[in-house]
């Protein structure tokens, strides 16, 4: 896909939008890729987290279509790896409430099949995580994540 950067788009309101709700400096990530080598669900990603930096750091608002910033398990991983201290599971959150309010919904808790929210693991001590990010973790041959992709797959509002 090719993608036409300028400087308005550079110096555009998304690009600020997303500075303004997470509170991260976006050019302040230089492209490692540390975060996505170390990304617990990068196997399901459909585009790496350094990738999605990337691409709001440049204001290619596609990025607000990628199922990553839904698949994000805000484990933190990411921010102990980042060698310039960036808190992409902000960046993640503002780009889902910037997609929330553009009215693109993505995921209907309610809607979830119960056998599938009962195979979730326990939340243990993360008591404050909400259940349905517990669904995340797993084994690569256990996680749910994949399957609940495929069984929302076109459901988008
Ligand atoms: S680890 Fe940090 S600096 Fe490296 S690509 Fe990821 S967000 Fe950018
Ligand atoms: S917070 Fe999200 S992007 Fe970062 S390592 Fe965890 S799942 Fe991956």
């Amino acid at each position: 896909m090719r993608t036409r950067i300028s400087v308005a788009t550079v110096r555009g309101e998304f690009i600020q939008q997303v500075e303004a709700i997470s509170g991260v400096n976006l050019l302040a990530c230089n492209q490692c890729g540390k975060c996505s080598a170390g990304c617990p669900v990068g196997f399901s990603l459909d585009a790496m987290p350094n990738q999605v930096i990337r691409m709001a750091q440049l204001g290619v608002e596609a990025v607000l279509d990628s199922e990553t910033i839904w698949t994000c398990a805000s484990c933190l991983t990411c921010v102990a790896r980042c060698p310039k201290g960036i808190d992409l599971p902000r960046v993640m959150e503002a780009l889902r409430q910037i997609a929330l309010r553009r009215g693109n919904d993505h995921l209907c808790a309610t809607e979830i099949d119960p056998e599938l929210i009962a195979e979730a693991p326990p939340t243990g001590n993360h008591r404050r995580i909400p259940k349905i990010h517990t669904l995340t973790w797993g084994t690569h041959e256990h996680a749910l994540l994949p399957r609940l992709h495929a069984v929302y797959q076109g459901r988008r509002l």
